[in-house]
């Protein structure tokens, strides 16, 4: 009897995992887990490609750490001593075949099939792909049996693509949001989650195999490739060394990571405190751990299903009628977001990363078509959004609580997003970047989708709002509360009236990097009562004209800024510029063309 070797990837659990309960029923629960610390995405020299910031720093390094401690504990503790086997600083088709081959010749160990999760996006679906191809390669070559690769759909969103109805499937979904929603809302219904495997049914490897110890922290798996590492003693804050969420004292939530931790944030926020039932009021907060359900970064990892959510909020209304109310359906809704922007990107591709964004698309070309927006050039600028030092506190606030944290709420990445790419018009693909090294639950279709939409290039061109920072400083932190707490240079501001002229009173302060934008349009009346900008928001390229003449040597930009501009063609549209992907791109274009015609 063969063995089935289960590839663990961002579904760290053992509860509702598709792939490891077939493995169990197909191979009699004789299961070989594996777990790899993909170097490109988690690894000492992992970079984002257009910005080169760290892919994955601390605070998010540290938690997937956790939960892959929490899924080696389980399987060792449900499962009679079943060893999961974690290789760091590696690749999966790389080490996978290797592992199979080994165990064929030097254990007799056969394994039959390698089950695992099919992913959405291009980098993770090359790596399904790479593997496919190593696999074919050995058994080609004669040094290895056949071996079938099960990829499977798992839980990864609350609605199963196949249940859609046809009006909301992935080849013919609505581009709006609300559309799509009404459609699955209707004709959708939501499957049960799976039990976990029988531990009486399963059968661990009866010897132990050597592979790279479970590492105990971010700096075992990342090193010093993290953004808090390069910024610690640039800023004038305190950011602290060992950058997680439970570490520093200013943190919104103790994220903890794993399935274990996952189910114990789901009761907290449920049953626990009841906090559920308020969701709909608190849900734009920015301080404390009840404003929301944070359940963002379990479900990112897949320590929980959106599956497991439904149930338990289907549960929780039961079996607390009197608090049953609009707030569990609130809390419904979001996880439909979070489906659209997944079904989304298995439609549309790598339209999720281009410049000009799913925008492009739906206007037909995306060499030329979509949104003709210039970005600015300016690392300045953007190093002083990525540091918290605009000198808009709620922005500032918010950033540094990203960096120290790697948490930030909803309400405050909807404003730093518009002062990005509004305020500042920075090229929102390093925003999105930024947010990708450091979100703990960052997720490649929530963060860029959610991205374009900030950017005014996503699919529904009435979503391009402008956020009035100032003023959603005074609606939504109108004591200063929060602001407070990540900006020590006004811990004694009691008066926010004066926003835009702290620095005048409070010296440590930075001015504002710009000229304040109210309600999403210039205000050129403004201009002449505007404070003194530290940096001074110009039109791209008088910056490097302003540069050459401050150090009197001519001013290089780093290559993601040369890149960026290469005139009408937008060469970084491609997330990785393979021709296959190029196809792809084509072929989504073609399909959706051809669908509009019809
Ligand atoms: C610029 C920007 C980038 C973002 N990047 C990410 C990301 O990388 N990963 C991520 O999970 N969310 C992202 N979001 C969406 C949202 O901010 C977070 O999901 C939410 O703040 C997480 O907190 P919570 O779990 O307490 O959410 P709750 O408010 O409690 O919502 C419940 C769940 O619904 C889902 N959800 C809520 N809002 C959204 C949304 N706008 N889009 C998609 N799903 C949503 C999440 O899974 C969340 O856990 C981003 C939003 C913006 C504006």
């Amino acid at each position: 009897m063969s063995w089935g070797l289960v590839w663990f990837r961002n579904d760290l659990r053992v509860r509702d995992h598709e792939a490891l309960l077939t493995a169990c029923l197909e191979h009699a629960g004789r299961i070989i887990p594996v777990y790899v610390f993909d170097k490109r995405q988690v690894g000492p020299h992992a970079r984002t490609r257009l910005g080169q910031f760290s892919k994955c720093s601390t605070p998010r390094a540290q938690f997937l750490v956790e939960a892959v401690q929490d899924l080696a504990n389980t399987l060792r503790t449900h499962y009679r001593g079943m060893q999961l086997l974690v290789y760091k600083n590696a690749l999966p088709e790389n080490v996978i075949p290797k592992l199979i081959a080994e165990l064929s010749t030097e254990k007799q160990v056969h394994v039959g099939a390698v089950y695992y999760h099919r992913e959405v996006c291009s980098e993770e679906r090359a790596v399904e792909d790479a593997l496919r191809a190593a696999l074919c390669a050995l058994n080609q070559r004669g040094e290895l049996p056949a071996v079938t690769l099960r990829a499977l759909d798992g839980s990864s969103t609350l609605y199963h693509a196949d249940d859609l109805p046809s009006g909301a499937s992935v080849g013919n979904m609505p581009p709006v949001f609300t559309s799509w929603r009404k459609l699955v809302e209707k004709g959708a219904r939501i499957r049960a989650p799976l039990p976990m495997p029988d531990p009486a049914k399963v059968q661990p490897l009866p010897l132990s195999l050597g592979c790279d110890p479970i590492p105990t922290c971010a700096r075992e798996v990342i090193g010093d490739n993290c953004e808090q590492a390069r910024l610690r003693h640039r800023v004038p804050w305190t950011l602290p060394d060992d950058a997680t969420s439970r570490v520093d004292p200013r943190h919104a939530c103790p994220f903890r990571g794993g399935e274990s931790a996952a189910q114990e944030r789901v009761q907290a926020y449920t049953f626990g405190t009841d906090a559920i039932a308020r969701y709909k009021a608190t849900r734009n907060g920015l301080l404390g751990t009840e404003y929301s359900t944070k359940w963002s970064p379990y479900l990112a990892l897949g320590n929980v299903t959106p599956r497991q959510l439904y149930a338990v909020l289907r549960r929780y209304e039961t079996e607390r009628p009197e608090k049953k109310g609009i707030s569990t359906y609130w809390v419904l809704f979001e996880l439909e977001w979070r489906d659209f922007f997944r079904f989304t990107a298995m439609r549309y591709g790598n339209a999720l990363f281009w410049r000009r964004g799913l925008q492009a698309v739906l206007r037909g070309d995306p060499q030329v078509a979509g949104r003709s927006k210039t970005w600015r050039q300016d690392a300045v600028l953007l190093d002083r959004w990525q540091t918290g030092m605009t000198g808009f506190p709620l922005v500032d606030a918010n950033q540094r609580e990203l960096l120290a944290t790697g948490w930030m709420s909803n309400r405050g990445r909807q404003n730093v997003a518009s002062f990005l790419t509004k305020d500042l018009e920075i090229d929102w693909r390093l925003g999105a970047e930024w947010f990708e090294s450091l979100l703990l639950d960052y997720d490649a279709c929530s963060n860029y989708g959610n991205w374009q939409y900030a950017a005014g290039v996503g699919l529904d061109p009435r979503a391009d709002r402008h956020f009035d920072v100032i003023r959603q400083a005074r609606m939504y932190d109108p004591e200063g509360h929060y602001m407070r707490r990540w900006l020590p240079e006004l811990e004694s501001c009691t008066d926010w009236s004066q926003v835009l002229h702290l620095h005048e009173h409070y010296p440590e302060y930075p001015a504002p990097v710009v000229r304040h934008l109210h309600g999403g349009r210039k205000n050129l009346d403004d201009a002449a009562n505007a404070p003194k900008c530290a940096v001074r928001g110009t039109k791209s390229g008088s910056r490097g004209r302003r540069q050459t003449k401050q150090t009197g040597k001519p001013h290089r930009e780093p290559g993601w800024m040369r890149q960026a501009h290469t005139g009408a063609v937008d060469i970084l549209d491609n997330r990785d510029g393979s021709a296959a992907l190029e196809q792809n791109r084509q072929t989504v274009l073609d399909a959706y063309l051809r669908s509009q015609k019809r």
